[in-house]
């Protein structure tokens, strides 16, 4: 058995601007592994060489740290929201996300944000730590948390997952009553969601994975989704994430993304990357690494 700690929790906001786009980081939960919790070759010994993750993304034992949020993106008049981490109340198999009761909603309006006021949400797939604050417990249903959004979901993820044995509870308390309540729109990746945001297929981890592309003016950014867990992968592209449905698949998209980010000098901003959660890929060694940059503070 792999023992996850939660970590006391870092600063829940961060902010950063992205040409036009403001993009602000609310944080659920932030834990700190054994890695082969999450990606399958990154035990202690294979993670502590790599010094340079220390200590924002791996502690001195080589465990590796990981942070669940979301991110809120303001384009042009669009609020926008990119994955809804794991949510309250809910019934899950890995203990640490059962039965939660954070302040993820209460610190979401603390950055400065009406849920009801959110025109998108973006799942970039269909795992319970990316779709959980899609809906909240009231009266004992379960309903939409942006009553007022469309849900975007890649048609292809629904295909995959819809009819999965073992998927019906994440189906029925976050996905179902989206749909049931008219605000789900299947799209077929690249989808343009404002000029600025796009939904580019990042296959892999899941047949119907997207990331976020933000492009403003000359600066481009991007929310990778689960094509990479940790900073780590940009040293070892090749390690697998557990959790991931096509390995081979996985292992090439995310080469041809990080050469392609390295080049482009993309902000990379990753959804389970802890504080620092954005940085560039840079040359180093026989791949990549991770250089954090500093986020615009509010
Ligand atoms: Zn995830």
């Amino acid at each position: 058995m792999l023992a996850t700690h939660r970590l006391g929790r870092q600063r829940l906001m961060d902010i950063w601007q992205v040409g036009e786009v403001k993009i602000t980081r609310v944080v659920e939960q932030v834990e700190i592994t054994d890695g082969r919790f999450v990606i399958q070759q990154a035990a202690p010994e294979n993670v502590k060489p790599h010094t340079w993750l220390q200590p924002h993304y791996a502690d001195d034992q080589g465990r590796l740290v990981f942070s669940i949020h979301a991110f809120v993106v303001e384009s042009e008049d669009c609020l926008i929201v990119v994955d809804t981490c794991v949510g309250n109340f809910k019934n899950r198999d890995i203990p640490n996300w059962h039965q939660l009761q954070t302040t993820f909603m209460e610190d979401f309006i603390a950055a400065g944000f009406d849920p009801l006021a959110v025109d998108k949400v973006l799942c970039t797939h269909l795992h319970d730590d990316h779709v959980g604050w899609n809906t909240q417990l009231v009266d004992g249903r379960w309903v939409p948390t942006f009553a007022n959004a469309k849900y975007l979901l890649a048609q292809q993820e629904w295909q995959a997952w819809h009819r999965r044995d073992g998927f019906e509870e994440i189906l029925s308390d976050s996905v179902r009553p989206i749909i049931d309540a008219g605000l789900m729109e299947f799209i077929e990746p690249p989808h343009a969601v404002t000029g600025e945001v796009k939904l580019v297929p990042t296959p892999g981890h899941t047949p119907g994975h997207v990331s976020v592309e933000i492009a403003s003016g000359n600066a481009r950014a991007v929310i990778t989704g689960d094509i990479m867990h940790n900073p780590v992968q940009c040293a070892e592209p090749d390690w697998q994430g557990s959790a991931d449905r096509d390995p081979d698949r996985a292992r090439s998209t995310r080469h041809q993304l990080l050469e392609q980010w390295c080049n482009a000098g993309v902000l990379v901003l990753g959804t389970h990357f802890p504080t620092p959660t954005g940085g560039r890929v840079i040359r180093a060694a026989e791949h990549w690494r991770f250089d954090p940059a500093n986020p615009d503070r509010p």
